[in-house]
């Protein structure tokens, strides 16, 4: 069996690896690489579109392999039918599925049940790229490219037979995959994991299974690799409920808009001092499509804690006039600011001019880690000067989405692999300090042989 890793490695996203066998190639993740588009692109230089998939070619920001891309980008010789069998998604994130939009039309597109909500609420309500959308509805004459799976379903593709288990992350509807391939060789893959959230059972299923299964080469995330820390989605969601008790104006919340046990801490934390979760109509759309997923019990929108902001416009998009048409929806500035926490991330902060937080005793809730790059960096600076402008108190409480070095190291020493092969890090070698299982530390495009 062979893996050639053209994503995910010695960098924090762009999952993506390809796995042959006798002639059947699949795809694990198809991720957008922030990274490698970083190096090269920035602002207003950015790749085209309009050259089709040239510019991403050449800076290897989409990997050069004939017969994975739609009909319509030149790279493939058209005699050459899809290569690829199946491309499976741990999750809907950028970095792990962005890139499906481009994939040939025949190639099938298997990811969880809500992780397909969580791509349609985001191809609803923001722009894709090329304008292609990631998932394309069924026709007379042609099935929809999307396939959906449960935990511990067995998907065979021809000699492949891949397990998806569920795993706990900032996002709901995380997998990993137990990959079984031929001479008895089995693949674990993780996808991006942590056992410190609310879920931490789930990870653990998966560790169990693998460990059940018996994993000769163990794919393994590794992005905090290089820290430890104690702070978990629990204590996130005490210490956001006791600095709200003491704000007496409004409570501002930057958190990811998607991390669904995230908006629950806030929710719950607002709940607890008698204030609303004011969010924004994209979280809205979000919730609405995730409340027919019975595994989530996401509070409904129609909860008295929860409220939606009509952000003030001069034209709505469709979706948003859906929303307006069928929700009841809070307009600025006729609120009063000590009764919400209000919502609002990075791209939103024009918000603040609207509302005019209460100066010098309203509180901006930063829910993220550090910045990791130098665009992050600057960015970051950026919003602390609109705090200084508002006179807003900074409060930082955040739990990654991924698990600290001494939790992998766990993790690892359970499965008990043959072979670890660390992806998604800046410092694969780090693993080597703390596990004592043979490592191979991947390059981009090299072939590697199990
Ligand atoms: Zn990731
Ligand atoms: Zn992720």
């Amino acid at each position: 069996m062979q893996i050639v890793p053209y994503g995910g490695v010695n960098e924090v996203g762009g999952n993506t690896f390809l796995l042959e066998t006798n002639g059947t190639k699949i795809l694990l993740d198809f991720g957008r690489s922030f990274k490698q588009e970083g190096t090269y692109f920035a602002g207003f230089l950015s790749p085209r579109t309009s050259q089709g998939l040239k510019d991403f070619l050449e800076f290897k920001i989409l990997p050069k392999i004939q017969g994975i891309y739609a009909q319509e980008f030149s790279i493939d010789d058209k005699s050459i039918k899809s290569r690829i069998n199946a491309c499976f998604l741990s999750h809907a994130h950028l970095d792990h599925f962005g890139n499906i939009n481009v994939l040939n039309e025949d190639i099938p597109v298997y990811m969880g049940e809500t992780a397909k909500t969580i791509v349609q609420s985001i191809q609803d309500t923001t722009r894709t790229r090329f304008g292609r959308p990631y998932i394309r509805q069924a026709t007379d004459d042609k099935p929809s490219n999307v396939r959906t799976f449960r935990t511990g379903d067995v998907i065979q593709i021809n000699e492949f037979n891949i397990t998806p288990i569920h795993v706990d992350h900032s996002l709901p509807g995380s997998y990993g995959f137990i990959i079984e391939g031929e001479d008895d060789q089995n693949i674990g893959y993780t996808g991006d994991l942590r056992i410190h959230g609310w879920r931490k059972d789930l990870t653990q299923d998966f560790i169990n299974i693998a460990k059940k299964k018996g994993i000769n080469t163990l794919l393994i995330e590794g992005t905090n690799i290089d820290e430890d820390f104690d702070v978990n989605e629990t204590r996130v969601q005490k210490d956001v409920s006791q600095a709200i008790e003491t704000t007496n104006g409004l409570a501002i919340a930057n958190y990811s808009l998607r991390d669904i046990d995230r908006f629950r801490s806030f929710y719950k934390a607002a709940k607890e001092n008698g204030r609303k979760l004011l969010i924004n109509m994209q979280q809205a759309h979000l919730l609405q499509l995730l409340q027919n997923d019975p595994h989530l019990e996401t509070p409904p929108l129609n909860d008295p804690y929860i409220q939606i902001y009509k952000r003030p416009k001069t034209r709505y998009y469709q979706w948003e006039q859906k929303l307006i048409e069928t929700l009841s929806m809070v307009e600025s500035p006729a609120f009063n600011q000590s009764e919400y926490v209000f919502h609002c991330d990075f791209w939103n902060l024009t918000d603040l001019i609207d509302i005019q937080p209460s100066p010098n005793i309203s509180t901006y809730f930063y829910s993220h880690g550090e910045p990791f790059n130098e665009e992050g960096m600057i960015d970051y600076n950026r919003m602390m000067e609109w705090i200084r402008h508002f006179h807003l108190e900074f409060k930082q409480y955040h739990a990654s989405g991924h698990a600290p070095r001494s939790d992998l190291k766990q993790i690892v020493e359970e499965i008990n692999p043959e072979l670890l092969i660390p992806i998604h890090t800046e410092y694969p070698e780090k693993y080597q300090e703390i596990v004592d299982v043979p490592i191979l530390l991947p390059k981009r495009g090299r072939k590697i042989s199990i």
